[in-house]
C-alpha cells in the first residue's frame, strides 16, 4: 500500500452539474479540516497500512486549490514525517483557474506537488458560465501559463464534451485550442446529469436539452481521433496521455492495488484478502466528531470474496488499453479468465484483442464500454 488519496471538499461554488460532496464553508473551516486530515493521517500511521515510502499522492476535491501554501506543507510534511516519499513520487494537486493567484503555483512546486490537474472544462465562455463554473477561458489559458512558469513539466488538462447545445464543430475548435496549451496529459468527461444537481432540475423542467447518443457518440470518437493523431496514447476510457504520462495514482485504482485515502468522502482500497473497500462519510461534522473521540472515521463498505474481486478485476482493467494480464490472472485466482468467464468470453469473442499475454478491449470499443462490460454481473 502506497499511495494515499485526500479528499479536499470546498469549492468556491457549486457548478451546476456536479454531485461530488463539496461545500461552500468559509477559509476557517478549512483550517479545521486540515488539522483533523493530520489527525486521521497520525491514526491511519498507527495501524501501519502504509508500510512502505508513498510513490504517489493524490489532492482531489472539490476545489484542493482553496487549500493554502502553509496547509499542503503542512499535510505533505505530515505524509513524509508519517510513511516517508519515495524518490520519483507523483503528487498531484487538482486546481481550478480563478482560485489562486500570484506566486501560488511556484510555492505550491516548492512545497512537493509535481503534477497538476486543472479544471479547464471548456474553451467557450458562455459554456463556463452554463456550467456554473467559477472561471472564464482567459482564467484558464493564464492559469496554464502560471504552471508552466513554475516549472510544472506534468499538467493535465480537464475538458468537458456532450454539454448542452454544443456541437462537433464547436468541439473540434475547442480541441486545437486545447492541444495548443501542450498538456502532458488530458482528461475527458462527458456531461451526465446527475440527481439532486441544478442541471437535473432544468432539465424536468424543460430548460435543459442535453446532448442525444448519437452526438455524444460522434463528439467521443471525434476526441479519441484527434488526441491520438496529435501523439496521445488514449489508455483508458477518458484519458489520454503523452509517452510516460499516464496518471500514476489513478493507474491504481483500475489496476485494483491499495490506496488509502483521508477526509470526509474519501474511499480507500485495502488489498488484504481479496480486497476490501472503506469509505468515509461524506459528512464534516460526523468526520470531526469521531476523530475528536480517537475513532477511525473509515467503514467497511465491501469486502471482497473470491468471485467478486476476479469480476472487479476483469472489468477494471478493461476499461485500459493494458488489458488483462491473463498469467497474473489466473495465478491470483487459481483460475483462467476465459475459465471463469466462459459466457462473457463467447459475448465479447469478435472484441476483444490478445498480444502478448494479456487481452484487452481495444479503444474504439470504449464508447460501448458499459454495454460490454454488463455481461459480467
Ligand atoms: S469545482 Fe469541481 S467539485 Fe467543485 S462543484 Fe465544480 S465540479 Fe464540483
Amino acid at each position: 500500500m502506497n499511495s494515499l488519496y485526500f479528499h479536499i471538499p470546498f469549492c468556491r461554488r457549486r457548478c451546476r452539474y456536479c454531485d461530488f460532496f463539496s461545500t461552500t464553508d468559509d477559509p476557517v473551516k478549512r483550517d479545521i479540516y486540515v488539522a483533523l486530515l493530520c489527525r486521521h493521517l497520525e491514526m491511519i500511521g498507527r495501524d501501519a497500512a502504509l508500510k512502505n515510502s508513498l510513490q504517489t499522492i493524490y489532492f482531489g476535491g472539490g476545489t484542493p486549490s482553496l487549500l493554502t501554501v502553509e496547509q499542503l506543507t503542512l499535510l505533505l510534511t505530515k505524509c513524509r514525517d508519517r510513511f516517508g516519499l519515495a524518490t520519483f513520487a507523483e503528487v498531484t494537486l487538482e486546481v481550478n483557474p480563478g482560485t489562486f493567484s500570484g506566486n501560488y503555483l511556484q510555492q505550491v512546486r516548492k512545497a512537493g506537488v509535481n503534477r497538476l490537474s486543472i479544471g479547464i472544462q471548456s474553451f467557450a465562455d458562455q459554456q463556463l458560465q452554463q456550467l456554473g463554473r467559477c472561471h472564464n477561458v482567459d482564467q484558464a489559458r493564464t492559469a496554464v501559463a502560471d504552471a508552466r512558469a513554475a516549472g510544472f513539466d506534468n499538467i493535465s488538462l480537464d475538458l468537458m464534451f456532450a454539454l448542452p447545445e454544443q456541437h462537433s464543430e464547436g468541439l473540434s475548435r475547442e480541441i486545437e485550442q486545447l492541444l495548443q496549451l501542450e498538456p502532458e496529459h488530458i482528461s475527458v468527461y462527458g456531461l451526465t446529469i446527475e440527481e439532486g444537481t441544478e442541471f437535473k432540475r432544468w432539465q424536468q423542467q424543460g430548460k435543459l436539452i442535453v446532448t442525444d447518443e448519437d452526438e455524444y457518440a460522434r463528439q467521443y470518437e471525434l476526441l479519441r481521433a484527434r488526441f491520438t493523431a496529435a501523439g496521445y496514447e488514449h489508455y483508458e476510457v477518458s484519458n489520454f496521455a503523452r509517452p510516460g504520462h499516464r496518471c500514476q495514482h489513478n493507474q491504481r485504482y483500475w489496476q485494483r492495488r491499495g490506496c488509502l485515502a483521508v477526509g470526509a468522502g474519501a474511499h480507500s482500497f485495502v488489498e488484504s484478502g481479496y480486497g476490501e473497500r472503506w469509505h468515509v462519510a461524506a459528512d464534516l461534522v460526523r468526520y470531526r466528531q469521531l476523530l475528536a473521540t480517537g475513532t477511525d472515521p473509515a467503514e467497511l463498505l465491501e469486502n471482497f470474496d473470491r468471485r467478486g474481486a476476479m469480476v472487479e478485476t476483469a472489468y477494471l482493467a478493461l476499461r485500459t488499453s493494458d488489458g488483462i494480464d491473463l498469467a497474473a490472472f489466473e495465478k491470483r485466482f487459481g483460475e483462467s479468465l476465459p475459465h471463469a468467464f466462459p459466457s462473457v468470453f463467447a459475448q465479447l469473442r469478435g472484441s476483444l484483442v490478445y498480444s502478448d499475454g494479456r487481452v484487452a478491449l481495444p479503444p474504439q470499443h470504449w464508447l460501448i464500454y458499459d454495454h460490454l462490460i454488463a455481461s459480467f454481473f
